[in-house]
């Protein structure tokens, strides 16, 4: 196992175990099976945890997994305050003392705001009195490092990074997404602020391993470097100085072995220019099958309406690389559950956006048939329930 370093110095192994894919067994988790893939990880030195509150019994499961093997104080457990179901200070005490119940442990290593989207979320913690809860749990020891986990675009990430004092965030990044979420300018300004970085969704959930087009698999083949499909992901991540941990959802032995022996032998600027070219390829054969040939580049924003246009097309495509649901569901997370909604319908048409898109994308034409598709009658029910829930 290879180690990064976390603001304080201390190492933490550059594979996390993202502990929300455990197996499942009778309505629960299959503990006996989790407890050997933790053991083997743990074993190879894996030493950062991640989970969450809504993680179904994954954060009791952990607690029950580190204590009775007595490695609790040898790892560092990442977990997630729901902020979104919060509207009180009490609330965040409540929830607080119930996730170290199920950790069964007096400390969380890394405690992180759950799922932050957009800047007005984290204002909203902060008028209740987040900052100073969270100065008193720091000065107590029952959290040892702060940070938060981001699903939102990448100007309001900079804005929230830029506003506290943050020791670890978690954004979603891989090789297809590096210009989506916080994207690759979010990565390298919390680096250039010396804070960790945490990767989730570094296989996209798994897509960039099972759905890969066959153009896609022939690319990995030619290369000749003899690299899974998972393995290319894992080695594009770690080839950069700037990702501090690479969470993987593990959930068999095999999988915990080949992503240990990747975690050891993959170094930071070790990648090629024929290693760039094989995933540039990867992903062109990904993006043929695309609705929008929207490469992300954001020269088209922002837009005076609020319309997040990557945004909108980056799920519209989805829809048809991944599935229908996957594309609906990242549009409301990312695009309708912000505090300002960004949906393809407020364009007004001025064609602003479509002067400066170097791709010649008819952008608002696009847009609407990008939202007619990505929130049919029943999803613009739910998301507007969903909204009057979070932001009332
Ligand atoms: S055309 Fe629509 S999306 Fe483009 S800038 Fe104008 S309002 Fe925004
Ligand atoms: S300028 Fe064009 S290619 Fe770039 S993000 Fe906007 S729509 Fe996509």
């Amino acid at each position: 196992m290879q180690y990064r370093k976390d603001r304080s110095g201390s190492d933490l192994s550059i594979l996390g175990f993202g502990c929300m894919r455990f197996t499942k067994k009778g309505g629960g988790i299959d503990l006996d099976k989790a407890e050997q893939e933790i053991l083997a990880a743990y074993a190879a030195g894996v030493n950062y945890f991640d989970t969450a509150y809504v993680y179904p019994g994954s954060e009791a499961a952990v607690g029950e997994i580190l204590e009775r093997n007595h490695i609790r104080e040898h790892v560092r457990i990442a977990t997630k305050l729901p902020q979104y179901l919060i509207g009180s200070r009490a609330a965040v005490d409540r929830y607080f003392d119930e996730e170290l119940a199920r950790l069964r442990t007096d400390h969380v290593d890394y405690y992180l705001m759950h799922h932050v989207t957009d800047v007005a979320m984290w204002e909203k913690l902060k008028k209740i009195g987040i900052l100073e809860w969270i100065a008193e749990k720091k000065r107590s020891g029952a959290i040892r490092n702060v940070g938060f986990s981001y699903h939102g675009n990448t100007e309001n990430f900079l804005r929230i990074l830029n506003d506290y004092d943050w020791d670890i965030c978690q954004i979603q990044y891989n090789y297809f997404d590096e210009y989506a979420q916080a994207g690759v300018e979010g990565l390298r300004a919390a680096a250039a602020k010396g804070i960790p970085v945490v990767i989730m969704e570094p296989l996209r959930g798994g897509k960039l391993v099972n759905m890969l087009p066959d153009g896609a698999k022939q690319a990995m083949r030619e290369s000749g470097r003899g690299w899974s499909a998972a393995e290319w992901g894992l080695r594009w991540l770690y080839n950069q100085p700037e990702v501090t941990v690479v969470l993987s959802g593990m959930n068999s032995l095999d999988m915990v072995r080949e992503n240990c022996r990747v975690a050891s032998e993959a170094q930071a600027g070790a990648f090629t220019e024929a290693d760039f070219r094989t995933l540039a390829e990867v992903s062109a054969q990904i993006r043929a099958k695309e609705k929008v040939g929207c490469t992300g580049c954001r020269y088209c924003m922002p837009c005076p309406k609020g319309v997040d246009i990557p945004g909108a097309f980056r799920c519209y495509n989805a829809m048809s690389i991944e599935s229908k649901s996957a594309g609906r569901f990242q549009y409301a997370q990312t695009v309708g559950l912000t505090k300002e909604p960004a949906f393809a319908t407020q364009c007004v048409g001025c064609g602003k956006c479509e002067q400066h898109c170097p791709q010649n994308i008819p952008i608002r034409e696009k847009l609407k048939e990008a939202d007619r598709a990505l929130r049919p009658l029943p999803y613009k029910l739910g998301i507007n329930i969903a909204r009057k829930f979070m932001f009332r």
